[in-house]
């Protein structure tokens, strides 16, 4: 199924707009319009929610979140591109010693700090699958002290394996 770029990042600004994040911290999404990637909408939100809630969970008050959204030009003749959607945190980053293992069930980096947000270390993890499922990738750049960028890469072109998910789940709801 085609998901249009623009209803990904509405849908994800809407959902970590609600009250529940009570932190004063401004989301804000850039990017050119039009975009399209394919798959499930439904799974891509839930990816792009994951990593926006860790960026406002593991950042300090008065910072901002950014959904950077861009194509890459093509590589070679049969690479026909990606789609990025990034999300960069001005927060608290990552050691290395933990960054190749973030993306692991359960595995949470500082523990003391990682309990007070009351997670339980599976976001990354369906980040991750979610990605894959999608014939993309995750992969993280972060600066201790400075702040992380997640950058969902997508295929610009249908492949099987997203053409093969549905394109929504409805759980509950009016239908
Ligand atoms: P859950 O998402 O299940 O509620 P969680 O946020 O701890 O819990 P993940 O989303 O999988 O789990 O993240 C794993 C760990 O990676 C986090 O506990 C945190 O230590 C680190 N992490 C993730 N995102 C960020 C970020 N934006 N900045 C700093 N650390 C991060
Ligand atoms: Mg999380």
């Amino acid at each position: 199924e085609p998901v249009e770029v623009d209803k990904i990042v509405a849908e994800v600004l809407d959902r970590t707009k609600t009250p529940g994040t009570a932190k004063s911290i401004d989301v804000v999404a850039r990017g050119p319009r039009g975009l399209t990637v394919y798959g499930s909408e439904n799974q891509l939100v839930t990816a792009v929610v994951n990593l926006v809630e860790n960026a406002i969970a593991y950042s300090p008050e008065s910072t901002t979140v950014t959904i950077a959204t861009s194509r890459s030009a093509a590589e070679t003749g049969t690479d026909a591109g990606h789609i990025e959607i990034a999300v960069t945190d001005q927060g608290i980053g990552i050691e290395p010693r933990d960054i190749d293992r973030i993306f692991e069930r359960f595995y949470r980096a500082d523990r003391a700090r990682s309990r007070a947000t009351g997670g339980t270390g599976l976001g990354l993890a369906i980040v991750k699958h979610i990605a894959t499922n999608h014939g993309g990738q995750v992969d993280v750049v972060s600066t201790v002290g400075v702040g992380s960028t997640f950058t969902l890469r997508l295929p610009a072109r249908p492949t099987e394996a997203a053409m093969a998910l549905p394109p929504s789940v409805e759980i509950g709801g009016t239908p």
